[in-house]
């Protein structure tokens, strides 16, 4: 079955702009599947009801089964990890702990979160002279490697990301893009990724959601059955 299930969700705000309009998806276990569409379409609404940052005006939202509504949002929070496209990284703190954050959260000794956050750099790809750093000291792509390894920390069953590599040039999002892929394989997560850019759906995707302006769904195949439109 779908580690999450949307199920006929739309999302209307108080100025009554309609994001999402009646939006029905699922996000299977090991699977990345793509979110695409233009800017406005209601993307970054859709990751942001998953995580519970805002509410569903109609519809209902399932984690493995169990309605996201009725669950701590703090354990929902956890058990998803949140990529966005600048990173989002903590400013004032190097590398290391920045992807610490969360186990240390979780009530993780200093050196524990430490030796899991030095585990994660090397899974993204990101030497381990990088771990004394702070985040204006790096590159814009191993920003992301950063956030990429920091929403991973937990090893969280679910992972959204939010145009991760949309603000890098395309030489290091190919690699990034790469890189994703070999971290699912080896971790086997369910991923909602979210881009504009349809290649990388395309790329990325085992299936791949279209979205339209106005929050409509539509199509919702694999990416070889996608029809050009
Ligand atoms: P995308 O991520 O696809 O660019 P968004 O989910 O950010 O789209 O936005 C979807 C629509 O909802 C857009 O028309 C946007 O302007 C609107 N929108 C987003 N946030 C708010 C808000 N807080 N209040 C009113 N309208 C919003
Ligand atoms: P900021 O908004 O200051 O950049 P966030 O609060 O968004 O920081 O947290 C950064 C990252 O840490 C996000 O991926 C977020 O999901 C994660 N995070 C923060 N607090 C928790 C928590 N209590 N449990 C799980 N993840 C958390």
């Amino acid at each position: 079955g779908a580690l999450i299930v949307i199920e006929d969700v739309s999302k209307r705000y108080p100025d009554g702009t309609v994001a999402v309009d009646r939006l029905s998806l699922e996000v299977p276990d090991r699977s990345i599947t793509v979110l695409v569409g233009p800017s406005g379409c209601g993307k970054t609404t859709t990751l942001r009801m998953i995580n519970r940052m805002i509410e569903p005006s109609s519809g209902r939202i399932l984690l493995d089964g169990a309605d996201i509504q009725q669950q701590p949002v703090n354990a929902l929070r956890r058990s998803m990890g949140y990529v966005i496209q600048n990173a989002g990284l903590f400013q004032h703190r190097t590398v290391i702990d920045n992807i610490a954050t969360v186990p240390r959260l979780l009530g993780w000794h200093r050196q524990r979160a430490r030796a899991r956050a030095a585990e994660l750099m090397e899974r993204v790809g990101l030497d381990a002279s990088m771990a004394k750093r702070y985040p204006y000291q790096l590159s814009g792509g191993q920003q992301q490697r950063v956030g990429v390894a920091r929403a991973l920390a937990a090893d969280p069953p679910v992972l959204l990301m939010d145009e991760p590599f949309s603000a890098v040039d395309p030489v290091v999002r190919r690699g990034l893009q790469e890189e994703l892929l070999r971290i699912q394989e080896e971790l086997g997560k369910a991923i909602l990724f979210v881009t504009h850019d349809i290649d990388e759906a395309i790329r990325l995707g085992d299936q791949v959601a279209v979205l339209r302006t106005g929050g409509r769904l539509a199509q919702f195949a694999p990416p070889d059955e996608l029809l050009s439109s």
